[in-house]
């Protein structure tokens, strides 16, 4: 396998500027006498033929900020972070966007801490790879370019075999998280797990392997996940395979969840037909992550948010989902006539998030047609009156105001009143009101 040449792949799947861009780092390479490469996830996206216009990354055999460096000063581009791992991002006018990394291996001093990073040839590099199909790379040098090297099987593994292999026993010792990307990318390539592979996952989790990884990182593995085109499987699987109980003791996402999953996707997919652009990623990960919170009860919940060391929105967004359970639920799911002002006031105190995991969670009952109704026809309500223009009726600046505003869009709501005109009159009585209030 290690003289295939994928230069055709290349040519025909990326952009010409960047493979001119590549073959001009290559160049570069050639005259500092080190080896260059694309590697890891472009390169199976590249012989799987899927996922468009990718950021490249790209492995050097000498510091990556230095080849960055150079690269930026000679191609007019230039190199914006640095990590810790010696990694430069390297921004190249028309050229867009090149991750450039030091060769590395790596040494496990203790299993899930960060490893301790020595630099080394490609080969080592690749062997510290997660799978073998994230594990290959393509050399970009001139004299050789478009050279993949695949040194642990993962061609085949990935065009022929369909599995996820690792490439150590330790594999999942080493980096626990690894345990979340397999299930993240054997969902998402609809791959199964080598058995071996599976074996020793099954056997991290059963070991408690996660509990030695940080918060951050395993909610930056399960965010990674709910971003995912089809989200539900690999959930499902983190499920069933007690994946979520290490992570959690408790924690269970049951089958139910499914369907609200789908009902997410859905009103998601609606929003986009008819508001391009409205639709926010980051949005729809939180409606799901609250998807996987709710069947849990409270002491759960706040175990789950404490050891995801979750950040405010999250946190607002549980207790969100805790006052309309306790309190607006009962309201808004009671068979009586509900005034659309009675609506309006239930619910516009919530985010749009959780109105939109409580439509897709009680789907097709009297809660979440009401939402519905808010969501689509009362939430942009307004009264046409601003403070100032109440301030210029007379009314003194203040907790009237409020007050009159409140009860103008009271009566818009209701329909009691609909011109700007109705509104000057009814602010003008209440003002009046408020007055002969004060004075008695
Ligand atoms: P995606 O399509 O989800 O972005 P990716 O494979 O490009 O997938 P990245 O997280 O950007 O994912 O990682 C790039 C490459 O770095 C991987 O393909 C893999 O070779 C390596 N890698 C990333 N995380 C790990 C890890 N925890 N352990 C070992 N190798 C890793």
């Amino acid at each position: 396998m290690h003289d295939t040449n994928v230069t055709t792949l290349l040519e025909s799947r990326l952009h010409a500027k960047a493979l001119e861009l590549l073959r001009k780092l290559g160049e570069l390479a050639d005259e500092r006498g080190v080896g260059a490469y694309v590697v890891g996830g472009v390169v199976r996206d590249l012989v799987l033929d899927v996922g468009a216009g990718f950021d490249l990354d790209v492995v050097v055999e000498e510091r990556g900020e230095e080849f960055a460096e150079t690269a930026a000063a000679r191609l007019g581009g230039s190199v914006k972070a640095h990590t810790r791992f010696g990694t430069a991002i390297l921004v190249v006018p028309g050229g867009g966007k090149v991750d450039v990394a030091t060769a590395r291996s790596e040494v496990y001093e203790r299993p899930g801490a960060l490893p301790v990073v020595t630099p080394g040839p490609i080969a080592r590099d690749l062997e510290r790879r997660d799978f073998t199909i994230n594990s290959m790379a393509v050399t970009i040098n001139a004299g050789d370019f478009g050279r993949l090297l695949d040194f642990h099987g993962g061609h085949a593994d990935l065009t022929k075999r369909g599995i996820l292999r690792v490439l150590s026993e330790r594999s999942f010792e080493d980096d626990p998280t690894r345990i979340l990307r397999g299930v993240r990318f054997a969902a998402r390539f609809g791959f199964g797990f080598e058995p071996e592979t599976e074996r020793l996952l099954r056997q991290a989790v059963a070991e408690d392997r996660l509990s030695t990884v940080s918060g951050e990182r395993i909610a930056n593995e399960i965010v990674l996940i709910l971003g995912e085109p089809e989200p539900w499987p690999p959930v499902e699987r983190l499920a069933t395979w007690g994946i979520l109980d290490a992570i959690v003791a408790g924690w269970a996402v049951p089958p139910e969840v499914e369907a609200t999953f789908a009902e997410v996707a859905r009103l998601a997919d609606h929003v986009s037909d008819d508001e391009p652009g409205r639709r926010a990623e980051g949005e729809t990960w939180r409606v799901r992550f609250l998807a996987m919170l709710e069947p849990s009860d409270r002491g759960v919940r706040n175990a789950v948010l404490d050891r995801l060391n979750a950040g405010r929105r999250m946190r607002t967004l549980a207790l969100e989902l805790a006052r309309f359970e306790d309190e607006t639920r009962e309201i808004i799911s009671a068979d009586v006539r509900l005034q659309d002002s009675t609506l309006h006031r239930s619910l516009s105190g919530f985010s749009r998030e959780l109105l939109g995991f409580c439509r897709a969670r009680w789907r097709g009952t009297r809660v979440a047609e009401r939402i519905g109704r808010y969501v689509n026809e009362l939430a942009g309500t307004a009264t046409s009156l601003t403070g100032g223009d109440l301030e210029s009726l007379g009314i003194p600046q203040g907790p009237a105001v409020g007050k009159v505003l409140a009860k103008l869009l009271e009566a818009r709501l209701d329909g009691s009143i609909g011109s700007r005109e109705d509104e000057i009159e009814l602010a003008t009585r209440l003002a009046r009101e408020l007055d002969e209030g004060n004075k008695s």
